[in-house]
């Protein structure tokens, strides 16, 4: 795998900022790698980097779309629709409200630390790529890391979809091979005396990082702690700080 290390920076902000149809045509392509397959089980493909979406698959589903609406076959409210839920419904708010209220109810920590897909279900946020949560927390001397070295396994019902650096070669190989240096792209560098544990998802279990409360926020509501949890947090390249 060290042969694939690349220097290229991770573009922690590098999101796709594109037309509907672009992001149909790149949902579409998630839906290929994560959908109608058991998750680690992969495509006759040639393994290129999930983060290099080739125009021409995007240029294809776009066909694909004009040809199926106009037959009639598919209804492109129906398909805004589910770009919509999974881009604005379902994303990392949800988590973001698993940390508030585990920062905020420690009855509720332990169950989500015992049992998370339990624990997250009773936020009401549960189904597909997350039926089998472990959250693990992070401490002054523990510091953890989710990646998936194999393809882009993610937490959908607490996450959403993953970021395109996540599916990465970069990230996937370098988060195993050096996680500091990954984190000190980010902007957060664990100290000396901190071990850093990375979890590799599986096709079984997905995992959410509880971060650490940053201090000076005693003050802060449920709902407050929750706008400052971010995506970045809960995957552990970054860590929370105080508004
Ligand atoms: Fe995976």
């Amino acid at each position: 795998m060290q042969d694939k290390v690349s220097p290229t920076p991770l573009p922690g902000s590098a999101k796709a900022h594109c037309d509907l149809a672009t992001r149909r045509a790149l949902f579409a392509s998630e839906l290929r790698s994560e959908e109608g397959m058991a998750p680690h089980e992969h495509p006759p493909h040639d393994h290129q980097d999930h983060s290099d979406v080739p125009n021409d698959l995007a240029l294809r589903v776009k066909a694909l779309e004009s040809l199926l609406v106009e037959k009639g076959l598919v209804d492109p409210a129906a398909i805004d629709a589910v770009v919509e839920f999974y881009e604005h419904r379902v994303g990392p708010r949800n988590g973001a409200r698993v940390v508030a209220r585990a920062w905020t109810d420690q009855a509720y920590k332990v169950r989500l630390l015992a049992d998370a897909t339990a624990a997250i279900a009773e936020m009401g946020y549960s189904g597909g790529q997350g039926e089998h949560m472990v959250v693990i927390e992070n401490t002054p001397k523990i510091h953890n890391l989710v990646v998936c070295t194999l393809c882009s396994c993610y937490p959908w019902p607490v996450l959403g979809l993953p970021p395109t650096w996540y599916k990465s070669t970069a990230y996937r190989s370098r988060a195993v091979i050096d996680p500091r240096g990954v984190m000190a792209e980010i902007g957060h560098v664990p100290g000396d005396d901190v071990e850093v544990r990375v979890w590799d998802s599986t096709a079984e279990i997905r995992y959410l990082v509880l971060p650490e409360r940053p201090p000076g926020t005693e003050h802060l509501t449920e709902d407050q702690l929750a706008d400052i949890v971010t995506r970045d947090s809960m995957i552990g390249i970054a860590r929370v700080v105080a508004p």
